[in-house]
């Protein structure tokens, strides 16, 4: 057991410092750049050519096609493993992640996502 003149000394080293932790959940934590995060599927970039779904080494994602030239994403966020290589496979970045790391759900059941071109965001720069 250290002695309390030893204790009280290495208190005072710190005393007026900043801690070393965050206040999480009670403020946004900031991710860094290229965290990989939550996977965001842009379906109005989307070829089809289904690249993501054979290179996914877990199996958590499909293509589906919707219409003419129009698909749909099934992502099932409880398979994938964040590795990033649907990212990469993607010629036409219709897959990025996103910071988004809170994914905490009660059952399995919502952890799968269907992303399509109603409830998908444009980005900034393709708005019309
Ligand atoms: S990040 Fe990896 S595991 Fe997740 S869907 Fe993409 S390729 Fe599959
Ligand atoms: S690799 Fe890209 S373009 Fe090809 S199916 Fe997947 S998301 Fe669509």
């Amino acid at each position: 057991m250290q002695r309390p003149g030893k204790m009280i000394s290495e208190v005072l080293k710190h005393v007026g410092k900043t801690p070393a932790t965050t206040n999480y959940p009670f403020e946004k934590a900031e991710m860094p750049e290229h965290f990989r995060g939550k996977l965001q599927f842009l379906p109005h970039r989307c070829k089809g050519c289904m690249l993501c779904t054979k290179d996914c080494p877990s199996e958590a994602i499909k293509i589906k096609k919707v219409g003419d030239k129009k698909f749909e994403a099934e992502i099932d966020l409880d398979r994938c493993i964040y590795c990033g290589q649907c990212v990469e496979s993607c010629f036409i970045q219709a897959l990025v992640m996103t910071t988004d790391f809170e994914l905490a759900a009660l059952n399995r059941e919502d952890l799968k996502m269907t992303i399509n071109e109603k409830n998908s965001p444009k980005p900034p720069a393709e708005e019309e």
